[in-house]
């Protein structure tokens, strides 16, 4: 299968290597901590995982580098049932996420992007056939802005459908922005993309704030808007044709969060399935607040996400 995708991913595979401390160490200082524990992520990879486990036809256009992370990497996605023909290999070392958590649950990061800074548009256009095939192609802010770019272009060209994550927030080209169909942000990403500048309206917090962002945001070009709200779920902000900002609440299934870590990955990944097996936008958020849920109940980010048996069994 090198086409035909429900899904393709463009993006970045990590491996994340933790480690637990008592507190986090000072400059120049050492601390001891637990053994490590090396768990495959990045929010490409998330993101293909989390589809193809729910049974997506799902493809992962990503770069590790030669090395062992880089197979763990492959060997996740395979499990999950992602297709890595367009799996890369070489460059660069494979990303890395170096993590320290202390008991509060407080983290230090240090990310080096290795191979995912080596994702090229030729990279890109070698992959063209999959990309004109695939229903949907998912986006995010971990691989080159120019890449992202080449993705976005490609696809309007194909009428592949784009669902943007941009994150890490970063300035957005206008006609990347204006190519997502759902643009993806979480509170923070909504915030950061209002206040770069560039005409906000916003008038600060209160209950309705999540319905002001997805106007303005909207207003910014993307033909649609989701507004992921944690435990409170997801928004959904979509311009009718005939001009008015049509705003829904989904509401998530309440659950005893245990870990959110790739929760947003999981959500973003399931709704880009639906949405490239033809459902409308608010029923895919409906399917992706379920599988975002039972994510923050389980540890880790790959490791926490459900198949459709799960999913259906703990969040029919
Ligand atoms: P991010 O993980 O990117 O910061 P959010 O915190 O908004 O984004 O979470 C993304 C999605 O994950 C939410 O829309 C929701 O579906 C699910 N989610 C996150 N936290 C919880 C929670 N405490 N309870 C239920 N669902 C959650």
């Amino acid at each position: 299968m090198d086409s035909g995708y429900d899904l393709l991913v463009v993006g970045s595979a990590n491996a994340d290597l933790v480690i637990g401390v008592e507190r986090r160490p000072a400059a120049g200082e050492t601390v001891l901590g637990t053994d490590l524990v090396t768990s495959p992520g990045g929010k490409g990879a998330n993101q293909a995982a989390a589809a193809a486990r729910l049974g997506a036809r799902t493809g992962l256009l990503a770069r590790v580098g030669d090395d062992a992370h880089g197979r763990m990497l492959r060997e996740a996605q395979r499990e999950a049932g992602t297709d890595t023909s367009t799996l890369l290999v070489g460059g660069a070392p494979t990303g890395v996420a170096l993590i320290t958590v202390d008991p509060a649950g407080d983290n230090s990061i240090v990310v080096s992007p290795g191979a995912n800074a080596r994702l090229t548009p030729e990279d890109v256009a070698a992959a063209e056939a999959s990309l004109a095939a695939a229903a949907v192609v998912s986006l995010q802010l971990e691989i080159p802005l120019e890449t992202v770019a080449a993705v976005a272009r490609a696809a309007s060209g194909t009428g592949t459908r784009v669902v943007l994550n941009p994150s890490p927030p970063a300035p957005l080209p206008d006609d990347v922005l204006a190519a997502a169909d759902p643009l993806v942000v979480n509170e923070h990403e909504a915030r950061y993309l209002l206040d770069d500048g560039a005409g906000s309206d916003d008038g600060g917090d209160g209950d309705d704030a999540p319905e002001r962002w997805a106007a303005a945001l909207l207003e910014r070009g993307p033909r649609s808007v989701v507004i992921t709200l944690g435990a409170a779920g997801a928004l959904v902000a979509e311009r009718a044709p005939d001009g008015p900002v049509r705003t829904v609440r989904v509401a998530s299934p309440a659950v005893r969060a245990v870990d959110t870590t790739g929760a947003g990955d999981a959500f973003t990944g399931a709704l880009g399935w639906r949405l490239g097996r033809g459902s409308g936008l608010e029923e895919a958020v409906r399917f992706a607040v379920r599988v975002g849920a039972a994510a923050v109940t389980r540890a880790g980010a790959q490791e926490s996400y459900p198949n459709a048996q799960e999913l259906e069994k703990e969040f029919p």
